[in-house]
């Protein structure tokens, strides 16, 4: 059996040594640390998925936003407690359920519902022992959704997949064991009755740890998984039509690897189509910051898109298929443009020159800044504090 895990609040003197430990590990820590306004700080256990580390070292969007959001709270006062992969740093305490992290497996049961069972025997612990958590923030997956009614805190969640058919019935089911947040408003529409969705939070970038950059160099940018949804091979085809160089960067996840070999690896020649693998840190600041626009042609309701508000933070312009969130966040003519196929995105690179880097950059700051997403949560926070959802016994 294992030790239990130790929940107490980080004493001052750590969290500083913490963030002297982050900061030389190359983050910054900028973010709009901002007083409680006489509120009480509250007790917040962040659980994150099992599958990377948080903060992800490349490709990890979940894990990307859990990791900007437990720093922020933090900074704010609150006492926050995160469950994650282990390898994860954060201003927060971090608890490591499993002794390691599960990249390969993404979406496995057998690791998400050990890595849920033992976060929730230690919130429990910690209730026992006269440290209850004033909330728990998912961001897991589906077990501790399905869970939520057993452990003896409230519980918010984020939705952070599409309502399919098969998540929609879902969500019917369980989804009053929480309260659910949307991270943006086509996905909050989408929600089937009688699924109540609380709040829309959408996801968080710090625009000022992204490079503003007005002179572009002549190169296109794809990021993202090497799956059908996300369209490398559309961006491909953009590429070839619009006559323009072409930079994808992104994993190939298990079960990616026959679409890779099959509809993207053959164009791949290093000249007009150049493949550079998962990236990270400064390289892809700079690939997102040079690149003359970022192709996303998606065919799925996309929730939210990560990759599209950094691209937008570097002051660079987004041509995008307008499914899901992604009709938001690109306003049409103002931060890039709404196209319907590859022909119209090839067609939208040449009017380029009409989209001003400042007001992407301005775009995303405006809406999906690290500060308006923390008082999104807080708000939401205190409302499940408040009025705890009642469960039949
Ligand atoms: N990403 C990365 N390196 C890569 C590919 C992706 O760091 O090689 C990051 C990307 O910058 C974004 C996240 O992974 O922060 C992907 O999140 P997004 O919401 O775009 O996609 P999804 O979560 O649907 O895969």
């Amino acid at each position: 059996m294992r030790a239990p895990m130790a929940l107490q609040a980080p004493p001052p003197a750590r969290l500083r040594r913490e963030r002297r430990a982050l900061q030389r590990g190359g983050l910054t820590l900028t973010g709009g640390s901002r007083p409680l306004r006489g509120e009480r700080p509250l007790r917040i256990a962040m659980l994150a998925p099992p599958w990377i580390p948080v903060p992800p070292n490349g490709y990890g969007g979940i894990e990307a936003v859990v990791s900007l959001l437990t720093d922020e709270l933090v900074r704010r006062g609150h006492d926050v407690v995160l469950f994650a992969a282990p390898g994860s740093r954060s201003l927060a305490r971090v608890c490591s359920p499993l002794d390691a992290a599960h990249p390969d497996t993404i979406g496995s049961a057998l690791h998400e519902s050990d890595h849920v069972a033992r976060a929730f025997r230690a919130i429990e612990a910690a209730a026992e022992e006269g440290r209850p958590f004033d909330v728990v923030h998912d961001h897991s997956g589906f077990t501790a959704l399905a869970m939520a009614d057993r452990v003896n805190a409230p519980v918010v969640h984020t939705i952070h997949g599409p309502f399919t058919d098969e998540t929609s019935q879902f969500y019917a089911e369980h989804g009053q064991n929480a309260m659910l947040v949307a991270i943006s408003r086509s996905q909050s529409v989408q929600a089937p009755v009688p699924v109540e969705v609380a709040a829309v939070v959408p996801n968080p970038v710090v625009v000022a740890e992204w490079p503003h950059r007005r002179s572009k160099m002549d190169y296109l940018l794809w990021m993202g998984r090497m799956d059908p949804v996300k369209g490398a091979d559309r961006a491909i085809a953009v590429a070839k039509l619009a006559k323009r160089r072409l930079i994808l960067a992104g994993p190939v996840q298990s079960g990616q690897e026959r679409y890779f070999e099959e509809r993207v690896a053959p164009h791949v020649d290093g000249a007009a189509v150049t493949y550079v693998g998962e990236v990270g840190g400064e390289q892809r600041r700079q690939l997102f910051a040079n690149a003359e626009a970022f192709l996303m042609p998606i065919r799925w309701p996309e929730p939210f898109g990560m990759v599209v508000v950094e691209a937008l933070a570097c002051g660079t312009p987004v041509l995008a298929f307008p499914e899901g969130a992604v009709s938001e966040i690109v306003l049409d003519g103002v931060n890039g443009y709404h196209v319907e196929d590859e022909g119209q995105m090839a067609a939208a690179v040449e009017k380029l020159d009409e989209i001003d880097p400042g007001r992407c950059r301005q775009s995303v700051a405006e809406r999906y800044d690290l500060s308006v997403v923390a008082d999104g949560y807080e708000a939401v926070y205190r409302r499940a504090v408040r009025a705890p959802l009642i469960v039949p016994a």
